[in-house]
């Protein structure tokens, strides 16, 4: 077998929700809600089912959800999207980074990628024979350093890689930060692919994709994702919207790896999207309310937290409770002794890279409130 991929360990995502599962705990681990999506959207993908809509989708996705998709770009960033050759719809935006990392990878290509980072994105570029020039975020701030993004580019960049709001930081990019990378990107005649899955769960900040930016709009790549903002991480559907040119080209590499996408849940999305302004708002609301009571608990408790204005995590500090052990290990102890699961952060670094922050845990906010008051009570009783 592939070398690299029977030697790429299992997501710390699923070792940590199966220490979850295996130890009783309350799961702050893996990014999930524990609630359903809107009864709307469950409504409508019943009635897709029984409709009829079980056959293979169009190769790019269902008219409806493509139409959904370029309407939303115009409603919340005044984009102006032909559904019929700029939006491909994906099984999740896990495909879809990979499709549109396909479509525009030669091997030896850099790409520019940011630190902390997600973590399919490192093995997909190592498959693809990219070489990855990663620029770190540092805590406590998570401030970008210009010199160091700036160094990162070269004359063999062939992309960027953004994500923001970012997981596992909480950072949202702001327009200062993404007009100097909009810059890089034009100086550098290269791409940007941007992952946006988060693009609705922001709290008291806006979220401006980097396609909205000068020069940017052919450049761009944006993913979005049914799972992040209608709370239906199962679903797996994704979409992303692109210029014709690289739309067409994102499409066979969709081709050869999905070719399509559930149909039911695909009409299903297409009505969550026309929900618009009042169901965003109210989702990202209800979401900054947990991420206080959650943060304002882990201060109490000697574990301050780290800014954020985005997406499902808010990163703690541990050094207050750490004994000398490193994420990884307080992690790991903090499921068996104290109940509670959460992600070490530096899982997010790439592993042949300099040593990583070994003093942060990630948290998952998007819980009922009684679940994480529980997860509250049992720091409590521990710490
Ligand atoms: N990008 C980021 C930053 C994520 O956190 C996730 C995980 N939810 C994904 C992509 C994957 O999204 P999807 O579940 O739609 O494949
Ligand atoms: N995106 C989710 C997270 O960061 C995990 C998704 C997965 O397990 N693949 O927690």
């Amino acid at each position: 077998p592939n070398e690299f991929l029977n030697s790429l360990p299992t997501t710390i995502f699923t070792t940590m929700s199966q220490l979850a599962v295996a130890h009783d705990a309350v799961n702050l681990g893996q990014g999930f809600p524990d609630t359903e999506g809107p009864a709307s959207l469950i409504e409508a993908a019943a009635a897709a089912l029984k409709d009829g809509r079980n056959q293979y989708a169009p190769l790019t996705g269902l008219p409806e959800l493509r139409e959904a998709v370029a309407r939303a770009n115009n409603r919340d960033y005044g984009l102006t999207v032909d559904p019929a050759c700029e939006v491909i719809v994906t099984s999740g935006a896990t495909e879809a980074l990979a499709v549109s990392l396909m479509a525009l990878i030669e091997p030896g290509d850099e790409v520019v990628l940011i630190e902390p980072l997600y973590d399919t994105y490192l093995p997909v570029l190592k498959m693809l024979g990219a070489i990855p020039r990663c620029v770190r975020v540092e805590a406590p701030n998570w401030h970008l350093p210009e010199d160091a993004l700036r160094a990162a580019f070269s004359d063999k960049t062939k992309l960027i890689l953004l994500n923001s709001p970012m997981n596992p930081s909480g950072k949202v990019f702001t327009a200062q930060e993404l007009d100097l990378i909009a810059s890089l990107v034009l100086q550098h005649d290269c791409y940007a692919v941007c992952d946006e899955v988060y693009e609705h769960l922001t709290f008291g900040v806006k979220h401006v994709p980097l396609m909205t930016r000068p020069g940017m709009r052919e450049r761009a790549i944006r993913i979005g994702s049914a799972g992040k903002s209608f709370s239906v991480t199962g679903w797996k559907i994704g979409y992303i919207t692109a210029c014709p040119a690289l739309a067409s080209v994102i499409a066979k590499a969709h081709q050869i790896i999905a070719f399509s996408s559930a149909p039911n849940l695909q009409r299903a999305v297409a009505t969550g999207l026309d929900l618009g302004d009042d169901f965003f708002t109210d989702l990202s609301d209800s979401l900054r309310a947990r991420r206080d009571l959650f943060a304002e608990g882990l201060h109490a408790l000697g574990f301050p937290t780290l800014p954020a204005d985005g997406s499902y995590f808010v990163v703690a500090d541990i050094s207050a409770h750490a004994k000398g052990r490193d994420d990884m290990a307080f992690c790991r102890d903090l499921v068996t002794d104290a109940g509670v699961a959460a992600i070490p952060v530096s899982a997010f670094y790439d592993p042949h890279g300099a040593p990583p922050p070994r003093h942060l845990i990630r948290f998952a906010f998007c819980k009922t409130e009684p679940v994480l008051r529980e997860a509250l009570r049992r720091l409590t009783l521990h710490f």
